[in-house]
């Protein structure tokens, strides 16, 4: 135990003025750095406090430049605490659409209302955790447990995001993969638990963690939010190795570092370790002190942290402003995340500042529309013997199930969705938004029905044992609605801290589907959930006649479900995981309790890349639906693969040195140049970048002041540095992106309906240690009845590549190397060789 380490990286990397895309951003930012006072530009790196403005992180402001300070607003499906605004559909549900259309165009939309509400930043999207277990709370926030799956998934919507104006905060970097101990925490008779390590090879991290990290970057996230947890037993936000020499060298990050709420846990080291901006800015929820604030004004006069440092943090923060941008799109905040009132305080901790705090906007345009599509477009049909898609004029439907109804409270009655009452249609925490409505199942199947002037009834009561057994005797058709939720863990919802404790449905949705089908031989089983769930209690019974898997859908939930269950939507949502008959299958399990006494319980990522659709593959279990799968109302062939080589030119790792850290400003090392301006006005608990006395260990207000701490070597160089031999551009090395193989394919729909396919593009790397096989790309089709289309999909160096950590680079091994088209990650029939590079 305690020995997983993470090596120092330093100095932490500067901007690259020759960065793909970002010259004229760096320009234009490091233009506004250079007016800017030592105590503006520690303002802009630093938050107010919990609570200290209108949004969930606000940065401090620039009055003499009229310059507002930051927004930075959650969620990764919406906006968090505002009102008049969508609920778009959750990430790892918008992931089963496999449309890269649907990944932007919903990233897009949702920063059209976050411009709207004057927020700067939007808190997502989320690609970690990834979804290494199942159980993981937050999974649903993010994509899917496949790395280019989820890379496609955020790259688009980090475009859709900031094409929009809003800066996109890709999170959580990393490897924060569950909820238990993402933090410091306090368990009764143990005590103060310190904050998880996850542990981890250079390989895996390549191959799988990092992966759709550096699809974000090149896409141009502006932001990248650090984690809770540690890394190999080092806090991620403090983390040189993994932010200085990963995030900012190797993948060429030229955005800012924001730390997760609290989960900054020093002020020099973080500083030195590549963090930006620290949220919400103070050490914990409203303290009242901070790391930085006066603490980084201290550091840079009494010379421990160079001034290029803090300088290059606001360039980072600036540049990632001009890249979006938000010198254009700004408007004011017009919303309040701390009450829905009109008036209120603007500082709402301290309770002063009272008046006009909700303009209440309407964003949502006619974004309705695109979610309802979207929903539709990832719902994923299991099972169907026939029965779908119903015609509406059955003799007589019965609905049943908590899930299909009206919550009682109304869908946003728990805070941050913190509990499982009526219909399923996102998680809960801060991944969040409100509703402006839920459409339940039930009552737009009742219009569908009712429109057709047939007979429906419905129980919601999952207990009502004796009424549902009545009801499903009668009816003809039968449509059962069951759910299983999870979120973040500061709410624990019927005993699940953020994590579920198992994969069974909630609700005692298992009995009520066996009560219904026990007695209606047909019945349609539709599932909510925030991933896997085990279905293996009833996928196999005849009377039940189809199963469909509809995620997390948002406001149109119910619109969405009757679309595709009427065939007015032909569904061609494919899983973005896998559904097992067990949790052991996935593999290891996630850590409920204390291991290591009070210190950081070890979670060793043993298992390597094997996650997900690997881990059953390498197993050789057989998945009761794997990756990939999804039916339509039609059937697709797959025929003539053609794999073509393209001439590429050879791999170069980048070698040279960066510029020396630019130096954009001077500032006075006099305290008496940062005291506490005269004509201000204390607010309670924010926090201020002054200094209130000219003795520098009382100004501190820090009992530590002065101890002669040790840091690492290379902390304060500003000297040309090597740069990395797998990096060179946003994203890493630009040569992983060279285009080696192209690959067509006929897919044709024999049926009688147009449909969707996602045809599925997968690899064997040919190694020992290679999973047998990865997904590598896919395109959504859509075709006519009896039409064929051809499938065409880029292989890149990066796809072939293994990460080597000797060379520390991507190589091709001489490995023989497979390609794989089909449906699924299990039925793959075309198939050929890749002739070697
Ligand atoms: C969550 C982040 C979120 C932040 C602000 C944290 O607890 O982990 O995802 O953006 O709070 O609400
Ligand atoms: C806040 C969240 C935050 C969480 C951190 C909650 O009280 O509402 O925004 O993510 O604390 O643990």
């Amino acid at each position: 135990l305690n020995d997983a380490t993470s090596p120092p990286f330093y100095p932490s990397p500067w901007m690259d003025p020759s960065a793909d895309g970002w010259a004229e951003a760096y320009t234009k930012a490091q233009a506004f750095v250079r007016q800017l006072t030592l105590l503006e530009k520690v303002n802009l790196t630093t938050g107010v406090g919990w609570e200290g403005e209108a949004c969930v992180g606000n940065t401090g402001s620039i009055p003499r430049l009229g310059f507002p300070g930051f927004c930075a607003q959650d969620s990764p499906l919406g906006i968090r605490f505002a009102d008049y605004v969508s609920a778009f559909t959750a990430g790892g549900t918008i992931a089963a659409s496999w449309d890269r259309k649907e990944f932007y165009q919903r990233g897009f939309q949702m920063a059209v209302e976050h411009r709207g509400k004057g927020v700067d930043v939007l808190l997502g999207p989320v690609v970690g955790p990834i979804g290494r277990n199942p159980k993981g709370g937050r999974n649903w926030e993010g994509f899917s447990p496949d790395p280019v799956l989820s890379g496609i998934a955020v790259a688009e919507t980090v475009k859709g995001i900031q094409d929009a104006g809003v800066i996109a905060c890709t999170k959580h970097f990393i490897l924060n993969e569950q909820e238990h101990f993402r933090q410091p925490n306090w368990v009764n008779n143990v005590g103060w638990v310190d904050a998880i390590s996850s542990n981890l090879d250079d390989k895996t991290l390549h191959e799988l963690y990092l992966w759709p990290f550096a699809d974000a970057v090149r896409a141009g996230t502006g932001s990248i939010m650090c984690s809770y947890n540690k890394a190999n037993n080092s806090q991620v936000c403090q983390n040189s190795y993994l932010q200085n020499y990963i995030l900012k060298g190797e993948l060429g990050f030229q955005g800012f570092i924001m730390s997760d709420w609290d989960a900054q846990h020093s002020g020099v080291a973080s500083t030195y370790a590549g963090l930006d901006m620290t949220m919400p800015g103070d050490t914990d929820f409203d303290s009242g002190f901070s790391f930085w604030g006066t603490n980084m004004t201290l550091s840079i006069i009494n010379g421990t942290v160079p001034e290029w440092r803090l300088d290059d943090a606001v360039t980072r923060i600036m540049a990632a402003y001009y890249f979006v941008g938000r010198d254009k799109a700004a408007v004011p905040v017009n919303f309040n995340s701390w009450s829905k009132d009109t008036y209120g305080y603007q500082h709402a901790y301290a309770q002063v500042g009272y008046g006009l705090i909700n303009e209440h906007v309407d964003v949502r345009a006619d974004h309705f529309k695109s979610i309802r599509i979207a929903a539709a477009k990832s719902t994923v049909l299991l099972k169907n013997n026939g029965v779908l898609p119903l015609k509406g004029t059955e003799k007589f439907t019965a609905v049943f199930g908590n899930d299909a109804g009206e919550a009682e409270y109304g869908p946003n009655g728990c805070a941050d969705r913190g509990c499982d009452n009526g219909t399923l249609a996102m998680g809960w925490g801060s991944g969040t938004a409100d509703f402006p409505y839920l459409v339940t199942p039930l009552e737009a199947i009742k219009r569908t029905v009712a429109d057709n002037g047939g007979v429906i009834s419905s129980v919601t009561d999952n207990y009502a044992f004796s009424q549902i057994m009545a009801q499903a005797k009668q009816a003809t058709h039968a449509i059962v609605f069951v759910n299983a939720d999870s979120g973040e863990g500061y709410i624990t919802v019927d005993g699940n801290q953020g994590d579920r404790n198992n994969l069974t449905l909630w609700q005692n949705g298992e009995e009520l589907v066996r009560n219904v089908s026990g007695y209606c031989n047909n019945t349609i089983v539709v599932i909510h959930s925030v991933g896997p769930v085990l279905v293996d209690s009833f996928n196999n019974s005849p009377n039940v006649t189809a199963i469909l898997w509809a995620g997390l859908p948002g406001q149109e939930s119910g619109n969405a479900i009757a679309d595709v269950l009427y065939g007015r939507v032909n569904p061609g949502g494919k899983l973005p995981f896998t559904i097992g008959k067990s949790i052991q299958e996935y593999g290891p399990d996630l850590i409920y309790e204390p291991t290591n006494g009070l210190n950081s319980p070890q979670d060793n990522f043993d298992e390597g890349v094997f996650i997900d659709y690997r881990a059953f593959d390498k197993k050789n279990i057989t998945p009761v639906y794997e990756f990939g799968f999804g039916l339509s109302y039609t059937n697709f062939s797959y025929s003539n693969l053609e794999v073509t080589k393209v001439p590429a030119p050879a791999y170069v790792p980048t070698t040279g040195l960066t510029t020396a850290a630019p130096s954009l400003g001077n500032s006075s090392k006099n305290p008496a140049d940062y005291q506490w301006p005269a004509n201000l006005t204390y607010v309670y608990k924010y926090i201020y970048p002054y200094l209130n006395s000219t003795d520098l260990k009382e100004a501190s207000q820090d009992p530590e002041y002065g101890v002669d701490h040790k840091y690492p070597e290379g902390v304060t160089d500003g000297s040309p540095q090597p740069r990395i031999a797998a990096g060179g551009a946003p994203g890493g090395n630009p040569q992983l992106w060279d285009v080696l193989y192209t690959v067509t394919a006929t897919v044709t729909n024999d049926g009688a309906v147009a449909g969707d396919e996602v045809a599925q593009l997968y690899l064997s790397l040919g190694g020992p240690e290679d999973p047998p096989v990865v997904l590598r790309n896919f395109d959504r089709l859509t075709i006519a009845p009896g039409q064929s289309v051809s499938f065409t999909a880029d292989i890149t160096r990066r796809d072939v590549s293994n990460w080597d950590p000797v060379s520390q680079n991507w190589v091709i091994t001489n490995s023989t190397k497979t390609v794989y088209v089909g449906s699924s990650s299990r039925k793959l029939p075309l198939k050929a060789t890749l002739s070697s590079y």
